[in-house]
């Protein structure tokens, strides 16, 4: 019987063209063509690059023959459309940038390249990664595979869902507030978010740069550590970046669960798996831990000032002359208002409202009052983690508070919206590591994301205790 390749995992593609049961060539065009079938349907990508992906994977085929070969080399991958692939269009989902053409690649797509990987194109997000549920695309709203009527969250829902929907073998996201975790859990998918600084950030379009990362959305927990060894690393191009990791030396496992995590608003579903996996772990011999994170309670109010502030500084570039949509004006007089009709004209409803909202609570007079106090409560915030990595290893929760929900029926309701990152934006503000992968289905088959979090540079601790559960839950 001939199997569907497109259902392989790195690992088992990566066997398969080493020992020549199929070509990095033939593998691409698998993936080629269940794009063509599925994609009119889901709508993950924005641009698919089908005659670069072929010859990429010729010449992944002739490294493979000269025993050239890592672990991602002729393995088709998507790349969230805010990181630069150069000559390749690059939109960041906006009407801005809808005929952008990099100029340059991003170190990420640089590293993959050089080992051989296989690009198949570029995958829909909100706007500038604003957003939870890929409905702030300028273009269209990406549909979740495991249930088309519903969101596939956001903000790299289309990497998400292009995985989900084996339209290719892993994909490129970014997380600066949950963006990676909450649609890898809303797709039933796994999603990492590495540790601020060990993934560099050049040519990843900025949202909020004290609280960017670039990650993997994989199928398995494995192929996760696949990816984020084949992009991590310090970067001269991104002077946060470091080369840091911490062995893992775990000899006892204790896993901490916040109190503050099992409150008011969280779904029964999703509490239900959720205890159900701290059942798992406690009879793997873990010693579960209660532990408590009081300043939880602000991270959103923490994040929507700090995020919109940090945007509104980098979005500032976007005025149609040194980037993006250019309105022609004969009649404009200053330059003040030719900055005014682009950028009215190309940016949508939610960048500009977060572009407001920064500006505003930067300006003299409020900076004090929002923008300093969210700095000081993200020091808490982090002190909170510091505290409890003293007791324990890693820390539980659900990804989201909620099951993926319908298209549009957050869309009027941002408070609603913004509180499907409770439990991930925390984690950006700390800079630390989290995991989201599959733990169960709400009992209509709805996707169930566990987080686990883990201390700053213990990514290998952490994929090892969420590769326990893994191991012991069987997602079919
Ligand atoms: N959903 C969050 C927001 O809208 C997080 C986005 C992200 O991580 N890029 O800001």
């Amino acid at each position: 019987m001939k199997i569907d390749l497109t259902k392989l995992t790195i690992i088992e593609a990566s066997e398969g063209l080493k020992n020549r049961d199929f070509t990095s060539v033939e593998l691409t065009k698998a993936f080629l063509n269940k794009i063509k079938e599925k994609d009119k349907e889901i709508k993950a990508y924005i641009t698919v690059i089908e005659e670069i992906a072929l010859k990429q994977a010729e010449r992944a085929d002739k490294m493979i023959k000269n025993k050239e070969i890592y672990p991602l080399t002729g393995i088709p991958c998507a790349i969230k459309d805010n990181i630069l692939i150069k000559d390749i269009k690059c939109t960041a989902s906006s009407k801005f940038l809808e005929n952008y053409i990099a100029t340059y690649n991003a170190t990420v797509i640089e590293k993959l390249e050089k080992m051989g990987a296989v690009f198949l194109g570029k995958t829909n997000l909100d706007e500038f990664a604003m957003g939870s549920s890929c409905e702030n695309s300028a273009f269209f709203t990406t549909k979740n595979p495991r249930d088309l009527e519903r969101v596939p969250g956001g903000s790299s829902g289309g990497s998400a869902a292009a995985v989900a929907a084996d339209m290719c073998i892993y994909a490129l996201g970014s997380d600066t507030g949950g963006s990676i975790r909450q649609p890898a859990s809303f797709c039933g998918i796994t999603g990492l978010k590495p540790t601020y600084g060990t993934v560099s950030r050049y040519g990843l379009i900025a949202f909020a740069s004290s609280l960017d990362q670039i990650g993997p959305l994989t199928k398995n927990i494995d192929d996760a550590k696949i990816v984020f060894d084949a992009i991590k690393g310090s970067d001269p191009m991104d002077s946060t970046s470091v080369n840091l990791e911490k062995k893992n030396n775990l000899s006892k496992l204790r896993i901490g669960v916040p109190k503050e995590y099992f409150a008011k608003g969280l779904d029964g579903e999703v509490e239900k798996s959720i205890k159900e996996a701290i059942n798992i772990y406690k009879e793997l011999g873990a010693e579960i831990v209660d532990i408590s994170l009081p300043m939880s309670e602000y991270a959103l109010a923490c994040y929507y000032i700090i995020a919109p502030a940090e945007a509104s500084a980098n979005l500032a570039r976007f005025d149609g002359l040194r980037y993006g949509k250019t309105i022609k004006d004969e009649e404009a007089e200053k330059i003040i208002d030719i900055y005014l009709k682009n950028r009215t004209a190309g940016f949508g409803k939610e960048v500009k409202k977060r572009i407001m909202l920064g500006t505003y609570t930067l300006s003299s007079g409020y900076y004090d009052a929002y923008y300093k106090r969210a700095l000081k409560a993200r020091t808490l915030i982090k002190q909170d983690f510091e505290k409890a990595f003293e007791k324990v290893d890693v820390i539980i929760g659900p990804t989201a508070p909620c099951l993926p929900f319908k298209i549009g029926e957050k869309s009027d309701d941002p408070m609603s919206m913004y509180l499907s990152d409770i439990y991930t934006v925390s984690v950006n503000l700390a800079g630390l590591p989290a995991i989201s992968i599959p733990c169960g289905k709400s009992q209509s088959g709805l996707p169930i994301g566990m987080h686990l979090i883990g201390a700053p540079f213990e990514e290998e601790k952490l994929l090892s205790i969420a590769s326990l559960f893994e191991k012991k839950y069987d997602n079919k």
